[in-house]
């Protein structure tokens, strides 16, 4: 068994109350390491060492702190190969997923933030003959981060690298299903010599590390990342205490196919929009939306596509799909399918739980789910209006702009939407139209990481990415001079 720690104060530390929590691998349903099941008095301690760190961290000259994240982001590159088979078999995806995408992220992230801090400015304001403003951006003090289990490693250090850049001190929390990536980076803080108390790791319950996090006085802005209802309580705890929020929430994304786009290469992509990471991606197609005129045809190809999916160890290298994340996840996931078929959906591939002949010896007791299409439902069922954030699709013909708009429209999340369409004037016009923080034309996931991300409606409030976030982590104060 592997011993996570805490990492708090600059050192690896057991939690106070000594108990743990078992860390399962979704490939094989087998706990694999023990989580600190810490509580609100490691958060104190966590909170007390990045106050002590903050006056010399805030500080510290840019350039400094540049150099920093960089040494992390180069730490976490040295151990690559480790740092992706954590990530795989912590969250059950494939492992070349988390090769070529997740860890690989994670670098970019510190890389990206190193390199703002040197360029992010703040205003001035000229008032001719009188005087003038001027902005300074501050950093606000200690800040937390909560984050996800299902780009573990991405979503925690997409939040912790500006933080950090700006001059905060961090209290962290990853999710406690997936935290083997932060203990590594907490190893690699280590390693590269990160200050004491500038990043403190609290790995444990969302209930009670999270919680603690959101309700301490001290703690001044959360960053947070994860589901609407649970964005929804933090708000209800930080909102009346003044806290700085950032809430990346929940999605119900719409993929818009239009009959004029170039067809075999969007059903292709449409299949990696909808299943990439079992589907357990924020920013997935779940509702896929076909103009009538090549409905059938859609489906079909599309199917047989989904069909040549395969599904199984994340450790093989030819899986599309690994394991879902926990056997908690699948059995809602299953509960979902089984509600689609109640409400009249027909499945037309996927469906059920990997059978046992398609499994090898190793991963016979994990959490595999096939990917599933579904169609003949109403876009109103609450198939088409929740969350699965899984391997599950529907599929639903439109005949206009107007109607596909308005399904697309009538859920209550906003996070994102592809369209894909070879008439570029109404690929502008349905981009405006559609109520969603980031849609993408013609492509899925294309990120840079200098664009605003986040969502509308349930599916948050303020955005993340380049100056965004540069913004949140720092507080704005205008000085003016008269002249
Ligand atoms: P979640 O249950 O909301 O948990 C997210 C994080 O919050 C975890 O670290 C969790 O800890 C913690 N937490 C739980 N209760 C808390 C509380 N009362 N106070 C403070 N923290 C608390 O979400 P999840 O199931 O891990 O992730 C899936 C969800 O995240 C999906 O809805 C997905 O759409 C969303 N997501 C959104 C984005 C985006 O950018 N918009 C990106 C990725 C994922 P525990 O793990 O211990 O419960």
């Amino acid at each position: 068994m592997i011993q996570l720690l805490n990492y708090i104060n600059g050192s690896l530390t057991e939690p106070l109350s000594k108990q743990y929590i078992n860390n399962i691998e979704p490939a094989t349903g087998q706990a694999y390491s023990h989580c600190p099941d810490s509580d609100e008095r490691d958060v104190q301690l966590a909170y007390e060492a990045a106050k002590n760190a903050f006056e010399s961290w805030s500080k510290t000259p840019l350039e400094e702190r540049m150099l920093m994240l960089m040494r992390i982001a180069d730490g976490i590159e040295k151990r690559m190969d480790e740092f992706v088979a954590a990530e795989s078999k912590d969250n059950g995806k494939p492992l070349k997923l988390a090769r070529a995408v997740d860890i690989p992220r994670a670098v970019s992230n510190f890389r990206f933030y190193a390199s703002a801090i040197q360029h992010f400015a703040s205003e001035s304001h000229q008032m001719p003959g009188v005087g003038v403003n001027y902005t300074l951006r501050q950093p606000i003090g200690v800040v937390g981060c909560i984050s996800p289990w299902n780009l573990p490693l991405y979503l925690f250090s997409w939040k912790i690298a500006p933080a950090l850049a700006t001059g905060n001190c961090v209290v962290a929390k990853p999710s406690e299903i997936t935290p083997y990536t932060a203990y590594l980076l907490s190893q690699v803080c280590i390693a590269v010599g990160l200050p004491k108390g500038v990043l403190n790791i609290v790995h444990g319950l969302g209930s009670k590390v999270g919680q603690a996090i959101v309700e301490h006085d001290g703690i001044k802005a959360i960053s947070f990342t994860g589901g609407t209802e649970t964005g929804k309580r933090i708000a209800a705890t930080a909102a009346p205490m003044f806290k700085k929020l950032s809430l990346e929430l929940g999605g119900k994304n719409p993929t818009l196919v239009f009959a004029d786009c170039d067809f075999e290469e969007t059903v292709k992509q449409v299949v990696t929009a909808s299943f990439s990471n079992q589907g357990e991606i924020c920013l997935c197609g779940s509702r896929i939306f076909v103009e009538k005129s090549i409905y059938e045809k859609f489906r079909e190809a599309f199917v047989t596509r989904v069909k040549t999916l395969k599904v199984g160890d994340p450790n093989d290298a030819d899986s599309n799909l690994g394991a879902i994340v926990s056997e908690q996840h699948k059995n809602k996931i299953l509960s979902y399918i089984q509600l689609a078929k109640e409400e009249g959906g027909k499945i037309l591939c996927g469906g059920e739980e990997l059978g046992a002949d398609q499994r090898s010896d190793r991963v016979k007791n994990g959490y595999f789910i096939s990917p599933t299409v579904i169609d003949g439902l109403s876009y109103t069922c609450q198939t088409n209006q929740e969350e699965i954030f899984g391997p599950v699709v529907t599929l639903t013909p439109f005949e206009s702009e107007e109607e596909v708009l308005m399904m697309a429209n009538s859920v209550k999340y906003g996070l994102s939407a592809t369209i894909w369409t070879n008439d570029l004037k109404r690929a502008h016009r349905v981009a405006e139209k559609i109520e969603a923080g980031i849609v993408w034309i013609n492509s899925w996931l294309v990120r840079d990481l200098r664009t605003p991300f986040g969502g509308v409606k349930a599916s948050g409030v303020g955005r993340e990415g380049g100056w965004e976030a540069m913004r949140f982590f720092t507080e704005p104060k205008n000085v003016f001079v008269k002249t």
